[in-house]
């Protein structure tokens, strides 16, 4: 027995009409800003990430060439997979008395902290949209009850940002992100996989960067060796999130005060000039920018740090991962009277170097300040 698609009463029409015009507006009314269908094959960008690996972009994230075969074939995280739901949610909340953000030397002299945008909202962005995903699912096997469909968001081996721009959401811009025409770059990616055919969407073709280098130009730890080529071991998100090291030395200065990630690069880039903001209550932002201290984190025992941000993205790098953040936002943005709480950190055997370095840093900047003034 053929599935039902609910388009009975018009045998002749082609089968993948129907549900994927209701799919489509099942994605649209769960809470997600653009949709777009595309095949489930091997991601045009497959190439690149192979290329990207050899050159040891990837730093210390080994797991993604532990699944490069799930990243070459979509079957293998849905067996039978045919068909990708690119999805993607705008997150560019207004962030309070900071938006636009001030200026560099604005923040600087505040004392605070920086926090790229997408983890200022209470929750975990991972949480939002698995719910909003699970709804989907459930709402693709009404429309299609011989489907079977996974929702995924980062976790999973799937290209999402390939699939997206095969499903005609946006292009890659210079600094690696997908960008869409009206939305900018400030999304949330994610995906549905689905063992059925649907009608798909022409990719986008065309890059709308032209000779702009902003992004480029922009970076504090100059993370970006060619156009669209991210050596994340030199980025700013990866060094504070993802790493489980000490960052470099000579990166230190460049990580200028950002205490989780940066958006640096999507700050500056002209299509985010007029993107949209959301109201949506999941993506609103709980920090004010001018409040986040970093002297908080050295003082929060672990369950402290659990029961305060155990629940948002901070508790990504965890603990001990934020002390080590901000030690490097002290050291580059702290003063003489921050000196009595770095001390003690001298004698943690894995934050040592980096609390030496932080102290040091301090005080030239006070010996420099005295010899001017
Ligand atoms: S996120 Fe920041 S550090 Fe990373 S590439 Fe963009 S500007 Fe550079
Ligand atoms: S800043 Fe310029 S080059 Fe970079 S992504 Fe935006 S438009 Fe493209």
């Amino acid at each position: 027995m053929s599935p039902s698609y609910g388009a009975e009463d018009d045998p002749a029409r082609d089968a993948r009409v129907l549900p994927t015009a209701a799919i489509r507006a099942a994605a649209l009314a769960g809470g997600f800003d653009l949709v777009g269908i595309t095949p489930a094959v091997t991601p045009a960008g497959f190439s690149h990430l192979v290329d990207w690996i050899a050159q040891g972009y990837h730093g210390t994230m080994e797991y993604i060439p532990r699944r490069l075969d799930a990243y070459r074939d979509p079957g293998r995280v849905l067996p039978g997979a045919r068909t990708v739901l690119a999805l993607a949610l705008n997150y560019h909340a207004s962030v309070g008395s900071g938006d636009p953000r001030p200026p560099q030397n604005a923040v600087a002299a505040s004392g605070a902290a920086q926090i790229a945008r997408y983890a200022l909202p209470a929750s975990d962005y991972h949480t939002v949209i698995r719910r909003r995903l699970r709804n989907l699912v459930e709402r693709c096997n009404e429309v299609v009850p011989a489907a079977r469909a996974r929702g995924v968001v980062d976790t999973a081996p799937v290209l999402e940002r390939d699939f997206a721009q095969a499903a005609g959401l946006g292009w890659f811009g210079k600094n690696t992100l997908l960008i869409h025409k009206r939305l900018g770059s400030w999304l949330f990616l994610a995906a549905v996989l689905l063992d059925v055919e649907l009608q798909y969407d022409p990719p986008h073709t065309s890059s709308h960067c032209g000779t702009c280098t902003r992004c480029l130009d922009a970076c504090p730890t100059q993370a970006f060796p060619a156009p669209h080529v991210l050596d994340a071991r030199r980025c700013i998100s990866y060094l504070t999130i993802e790493s489980r090291e000490l960052p470099p030395e000579e990166l230190r200065a460049g990580m200028q005060d950002w205490l989780f990630g940066c958006d640096v690069c999507q700050e500056v880039c002209p299509w985010n000039r007029k993107a949209p903001t959301t109201t949506e209550a999941d993506f609103q932002p709980t920090f004010d920018l001018s409040g986040v201290d970093p002297r908080l984190f050295l003082t929060l025992s672990p369950e402290q740090f659990a029961e305060r941000f155990g629940k948002t993205p901070l508790a990504r790098p965890g603990w001990w991962g934020l002390r080590r953040n901000a030690l490097v936002v002290l050291g580059n943005r702290g003063t003489q009277a921050d000196i009595p709480l770095l001390h003690p950190l001298t004698a943690d055997p894995t934050l040592q170097p980096l609390a030496d370095w932080a102290i040091g840093a301090i005080q030239q900047r006070n010996h420099t300040a005295e010899a001017s003034g």
